[in-house]
């Protein structure tokens, strides 16, 4: 695990992902590693002088030396999403870290990884880790949105399914438009789905409290020991 540091970051590209959801591209210094799943700080500068921190899972993989990439939503009145954007391209930004435990526990075991919303972002970091590192064991991604329009690396997650037969991608909209002929749902429908019977793996959830402890109950509900389930809350 990399040591905790502080350093800063230059932006180097923005992307609009969904409505009110960008994707960041920060360059930092090459020295900065980190752990799949893992946050940074972000230092906003209040009006008074005075500083505040928010957490950000990290959506990059470790392997791009150097640059260090963020997903995330406009919080309404936010002052960390507010600050990060109304951020300029070439602007620098203040970075503590990295931070948090929510990694890779067993590196050979299967996994399923559930998101709702921008927790997608460090199962990014995971999951391009643990293919382009050959990983053989079987890896399922579910993700939840509440609209069409707010799936995030929707193409991205579809082109990995393609490319490697041990990983599959299945996303569900809880609020589709009326003539969507889509999946509708809430994540805990996906799980009632694709979870393996007998699964030996791990279980890592990533998103809003309400859906984290909902998903941990039905699937200690299904038998899964809690040491098996790791989980990021957002809130
Ligand atoms: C470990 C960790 C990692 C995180 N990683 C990410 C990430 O990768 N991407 C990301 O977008 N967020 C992430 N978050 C959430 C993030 O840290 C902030 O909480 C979020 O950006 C809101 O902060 P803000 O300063 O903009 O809004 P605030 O000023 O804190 O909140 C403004 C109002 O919005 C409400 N609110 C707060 N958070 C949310 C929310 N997430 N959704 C809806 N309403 C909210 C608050 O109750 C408040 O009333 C993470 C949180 C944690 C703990």
């Amino acid at each position: 695990m990399g040591n905790i540091t502080h350093f800063s970051g230059k932006l180097l590209a923005v992307k609009e992902l969904a409505p009110e959801v960008r994707h960041f591209v920060f360059e930092v210094p090459s020295t900065f590693t980190f752990l799949p799943g893992q946050y940074v700080f972000v230092q906003i500068p209040l009006s008074d002088g005075k500083h505040l921190k928010k957490p950000y899972s990290i959506a990059s993989s470790p392997h791009q030396q150097g640059t260090l990439e963020l997903c995330l939503n406009l919080v309404k009145g936010g002052q960390g999403s507010g600050y990060l954007f109304q951020l300029k391209r070439g602007e620098t930004v203040d970075f503590t870290g990295p931070m948090g435990r929510f990694t890779i526990h067993g590196p050979d075991k299967p996994a399923i990884f559930i998101a709702t919303g921008t927790g997608i972002a460090p199962f990014r970091s995971m999951i391009s880790t643990l293919l382009t590192s050959g990983k053989q064991q079987s890896f399922i991604l579910l993700a939840g949105y509440r609209k069409e329009d707010s799936e995030l690396y929707g193409d991205t997650f579809r082109e990995l399914a393609r490319e490697h037969r041990n990983f599959s991608y299945h996303s569900i909209i809880s609020q589709p438009h009326p003539t969507s002929a889509g999946k509708k749902g809430r994540v805990q429908l996906l799980v009632e789905k694709y979870l393996p019977p007998l699964f030996t793996g791990d279980i890592y959830l990533c998103g809003l409290r309400e859906m984290v402890d909902e998903t941990t109950k039905l699937l200690l509900s299904k038998g899964i020991d809690e040491s098996r389930i790791h989980f990021e809350r957002y809130d």
